[in-house]
């Protein structure tokens, strides 16, 4: 399986950033070594001194597909949960100055928690989802799918344009403003719609 993260996809966060609000969907990938399921620690990296927390919603593709037009994208997942798009912020200002890919930044080991996942047909309407994380129990990003620039099904046709989907991949969608470091010993909690998913710490 693959993991693929949609970057700048909410405006706020594209501004904090100092960054251009996209006029197409930004995507990088993590490879499948930095998945971290069932809550275990996120280990906090010694290469890097500013890892920041980027929360994310997370959809999980359920069926092969490859340029999938945009009004059948929404066939193509069937689960959708929350991740954390740990961000070595530091090597990652070093690479974009130098116009450099970012994996060291993006895809190291332990940086893609996810929750579980759950069926798309729990939710009413998965252009409003809200979702949160909570900071050693201060809220820090909060979220809604509505601000989203690109919606799902956009960006599952875009990607699919020059990779192949399959079940099981992983499209972490873009994160709202709110990002910032995390610290040996914090504890990370992240709500969907209102349901805690994630609990975990830094260690
Ligand atoms: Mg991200």
């Amino acid at each position: 399986m693959k993991i693929i993260c949609i970057g700048r996809n909410y405006v706020a966060h594209a501004r904090e950033l100092n960054n251009e609000v996209p006029e197409r969907p930004v995507f990088f990938m993590k490879p499948d070594s930095a998945l971290v399921i069932s809550n275990r620690p996120f280990f906090y990296p010694g290469f890097s001194s500013d890892v920041h927390h980027e929360l994310e919603v997370v959809i999980r593709i359920s069926r092969l597909g490859r340029s999938i037009e945009e009004r059948y994208a929404g066939r193509y997942f069937n689960e959708v949960g929350l991740g954390v798009d740990f961000t070595a912020r530091d090597l990652q200002a070093e690479q974009k100055k130098k116009g450099l890919p970012w994996e060291i930044a993006k895809g190291f080991d332990y940086s893609a928690p996810v929750s579980e996942f759950f069926p798309v047909k729990n939710y009413k309407d998965l252009r409003k989802l809200s979702f949160r994380l909570d900071l050693n129990g201060k809220t820090v990003q909060d979220g809604n799918t509505s601000l989203m620039i690109f919606s799902f099904e956009k960006i599952i046709s875009y990607v699919s344009r020059f990779m192949t989907l399959k079940t099981g991949d992983l499209i972490f969608t873009g994160t709202p403003a709110g990002v910032g470091p995390v610290a040996i010993d914090d504890r990370l909690e992240a709500y969907l719609e209102g349901e805690k998913v994630m609990d975990f710490p830094v260690k």
